[in-house]
């Protein structure tokens, strides 16, 4: 049994909109070895063509309720759990709602009942890997639970405007409000890219659920980029028990869990593409205060600009900026490692000498996210030399600067000081997954 390990349960294959072609089971299988997942949710389970390669290519794992690929070496192989993220369009009191719902479950005939389940309900589940469908976000978690009483029911990116369930666009207020009675039995919420856990911390309403971090990635290079640490049992009812003990309400009862919720790995907020208020075709960034003076509206166009995480997260808070309720577990943001070797190197992340360095740090110490986080700085520049041991440093410090992203658009992460600059420039661009 694995003692902690990173987990990423937020996935899409192949068969969903604007995803790589790359994302097949053993791809991804080695790519969460690479940077250091050891469970990894399979995404898109409703797809028929995807579900039938999860049927066909995976079987249990050692450990309950987990899955491992069938030719994969079953001690080193990454975990799969059946995972899937669906959107919810519909109407409740008097608005449209759009709510992305992560449904999790342990075994291929739950996967498959509730996939039954929905097309019952005249879902057409072949279109999209996240399937779009005419249900309430409480009506999926209602389908799941009566499926599988143990599934993990969690409201995806809750603070994005258009789809988070508490988004500025067509959220809710609160998850209770968004899941009715049934909001107890939800055991955790992703904060998503624009924002972290400090920034939840601002609403204590959120006290009540864990908070999740993954990647959303819709390719191999973005896997990892957010992930969610666990300690001790390698198993879903270990990953559930982790969840429901993993809120700062129910922290008294964590230590008594077979698997803890250890903390999350973050994108820094800013660098997320609704992190600020703006209008992305008119190149209009703003903060909540320069909104508001603005009157809502972009001063070229004078359309309402889109509201950011930043500012949802204000208006919903009852907290100040800095509070942190008793019993949260910490978390830490991070910069992928190729953007920091991109960085540090003065080339661009897809670079070939990005690639080499990369292959010679996994090659001395095993997988991405422990080289961000846990060798020793000495033993970097031994293997890469010293300006990536630097730029490695200054990550972990959080000494980077970010241009925030707004309305779409990724923000922009500064490794090293504009003026330290090797020729080629050190900075990146975040691109769209
Ligand atoms: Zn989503
Ligand atoms: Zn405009």
């Amino acid at each position: 049994m694995t003692s902690a390990y990173h987990t990423d349960l937020h996935m899409h294959s192949r068969f969903a909109y604007a995803t790589s072609r790359n994302l097949t089971l053993p791809v991804l299988d080695a790519t969460a070895r690479e940077k250091g997942v050891r469970v990894m949710g399979t995404g898109d389970f409703t797809h028929p063509a995807w579900f039938e390669e999860l049927r066909t290519q995976l079987v249990p794992a050692p450990e309950e309720g987990l899955h491992v690929r069938r030719d994969a070496d079953q001690h080193a192989a990454t975990r799969f759990l059946l995972s899937v993220e669906v959107s919810c369009v519909y109407r409740q009191g008097g608005r449209a709602r759009r709510i992305h719902v992560l449904v999790m479950l342990p075994t291929l005939p739950a996967a498959a009942a509730f996939t039954r389940a929905l097309e019952e309900r005249g879902a057409d589940l072949g279109i999209d890997g996240r399937p779009t469908l005419g249900l309430s976000a409480k009506a999926v978690a209602e389908l799941a639970l009566t499926v599988e009483p143990t599934a993990l029911v969690v409201p995806a990116h809750v603070w994005t405007p258009w789809f988070g369930a508490l988004g500025s666009k067509s959220g809710f207020d609160s998850l209770a409000e968004c899941f009715e009675d049934l909001v107890p039995q939800v055991l955790a919420a992703e904060t998503g890219l624009s924002a972290d856990p400090a920034m939840c911390w601002q609403v204590s309403s959120l006290d009540a659920v864990a908070l999740l971090s993954s990647s959303d990635a819709h390719g191999p290079r973005t896997v990892a980029r957010e992930t969610t640490r666990l300690e001790g049992e390698l198993s879903y009812p270990g990953i559930r028990e982790a969840f429901r003990t993993g809120s700062p309400a129910r922290a008294a009862e964590r230590a008594a869990a077979p698997t803890r919720l250890a903390g999350t790995v973050e994108f820094y907020p800013a660098e997320g593409k609704y992190h600020l208020d703006g209008h992305r075709e008119h190149g209009v960034r703003m903060t909540p205060a320069q909104r508001r003076a603005a009157g809502g509206r972009c001063p070229v166009c004078g359309k309402p600009v889109t509201v950011g995480v930043l500012s949802r997260v204000e208006e919903l808070a009852d907290r100040p900026v800095g509070t942190r309720p008793e019993g949260a577990p910490g978390f830490r943001s991070l910069v992928p490692l190729d953007e920091v070797l991109a960085a540090a190197l003065g080339v661009r992340p897809a670079a070939k000498r990005v690639a080499t360095a990369r292959a010679r740090l996994l090659e001395a110490f095993g997988d991405e996210l422990s080289v961000l986080t846990e060798v020793p700085l000495a033993d970097v520049e031994a293997a890469a030399g010293a300006r990536v041991a630097e730029g490695i440093g200054r990550v972990r410090d959080g000494e980077v600067d970010v241009e925030p992203g707004y309305d779409g658009q990724f923000g922009t992460v500064h490794v090293f000081p504009a003026d330290d600059a090797p020729a080629a420039g050190p900075h990146r661009q975040a691109s769209n997954p």
